[in-house]
Formats: C-alpha cells, structure tokens, sequence
C-alpha cells in the first residue's frame, strides 16, 4: 500500500507514519513537504490514500486537494488544526473524505485511517450485480466507474458511495440518516455537513457533465432520490 502525507511539520509526520507504520508494516510511506511536490507525487506515485496539512508552506491544502481531485479520486484525510468547522465544510466540499484533528493520538490516525479505507473497499467489493446499465449511464460496480453516453464520469471516492446508495435506490428516496449511516457510520449522525457538502458536490459534478442530464436529482424532507428519466420524458 502506498500512503503519501503532505506535511510540513515533520512531527506530525513522524507521530502520522510511525501511527501508520503499527498498522501497515508494509506500507510505502511517502512525505511531501510542499503543496507542489503532493500534488506531484499524487499523480507519479500512484497512492492509495493521501493525508493532507492545510497549511502548507507554498499552496495551502484546501487548494492541493482541488487540484488533486482534477485527476484522481484517491481517497483524501485532511488534518486540521482545531475542529474548526469552515475549514472542514470547505475541505469537504473541494472533496477531501474525512479529517483529522490536530493534535491526535496514533489510535485515532489509525482508526480513521482504517474506517475511510473501509468504506472505501466495501462498495467497491460488494456482492452485487456488477453492472447496472440503463439507457447512456454505465456503472461498474466492480472497478467503481461510472460512463455516460460513453464518456467517464469522474466523481472522488464518497461522492461514489452517495451515487451508489442513490442509483441503486433509482427512483426511491433514500433517507438522509441511512445514507450516513452506510457510508459514514452512526457516530457521523451529528455531523450533517459531512452529508451535506458531498450531495453539493455530487450535484455540481453531474452538473458538470451535460451526458447525465437524465439524472433528476431530488431533495425532499425525507432525504434524497435519483430519478433516471427516459429521453421521451425529458421534453
Ligand atoms: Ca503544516
């Protein structure tokens, strides 16, 4: 597994990749000291997750993990200093998965490391169909990829997870408490932003993409729903 830390302090990367290091001996543990060189590295070195500083001596981390989410949908940890919510709403919404408050103990890099891992993993091995097809829009349940009319749809690895629970779900709502609980876990239940800001992201995303505009995407009281329209419908 390759692990690649964008940090300065060099710490809070040793207590990071010494907490790692228990849990992964094997691990290819990488360090980035600078914005640049992270985003260089998340290209080159293929890592499987990134743990992001915000602050960083050249580009800051809210701007590394929006560049970094431009090419690759390599889960992202970000750390913190304090549990300033701003800081986290916005790494969130640039599509960081979870954060780390600053200062942490090992126990608690690692059990977070481990649950968004987890998460990440478990949609992708799922035992179901592996390919949900209907109309233009492909979904490989297998390698987690999604086309549209033939084009790939890139979307960071929770926005997936929400799209997995919602398409899975076509046509039903899908409650705002089982969306988290599935993806999250209950303990996320008093954090709605972390729901929140991944739907605004996924919405901008499909946005982004004039092949799904198929896609109706609905918000109500009792949660969210994904609607496929037949192109006759669409007029
Ligand atoms: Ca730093």
């Amino acid at each position: 597994m390759n692990i690649l830390i964008i940090e300065d302090d060099m710490d809070i990367f040793e207590v990071v990749s010494l907490s790692l290091d228990m849990r992964w001996p094997d691990a290819n543990v990488q360090n980035a000291p600078t914005g640049e060189l992270g985003v260089q590295l998340a290209k080159t070195a293929e890592p499987d997750v990134v743990i992001l500083d915000i602050g960083l001596p050249d580009i800051d981390g809210f701007e590394v993990c929006s560049r970094i989410r431009g090419f690759s949908s390599v889960p992202i940890v970000m750390l913190t200093v304090r549990d300033n919510r701003e800081d986290v709403i916005k790494g969130l919404e640039l599509g960081a998965d979870d954060y780390i408050v600053k200062p942490f103990k090992p126990e608690e890099m690692l059990a977070r490391g481990n649950a968004v891992l987890r998460r990440i993993q478990m949609t992708h091995l799922r035992d179901v169909e592996m390919i949900f097809r209907q109309g233009d829009l492909i979904v490989n349940f297998r390698n987690g990829e999604v086309h549209a009319n033939s084009e790939p749809i890139r979307l960071g690895p929770t926005e997936y997870q929400i799209f997995y629970h919602l398409i899975t779900n076509a046509g039903r709502v899908v409650a705002r408490q089982s969306l988290t609980d599935s993806i999250w876990g209950e303990e996320y239940r008093e954090k709605p932003y972390f729901l929140t800001s991944r739907i605004s992201r996924l919405k901008d995303t499909l946005q982004g993409y004039p092949q799904t505009q198929n896609l109706a995407f609905q918000e109500g009281e009792g949660g969210y729903s994904l609607t496929l329209q037949s192109r006759d419908q669409e007029r």
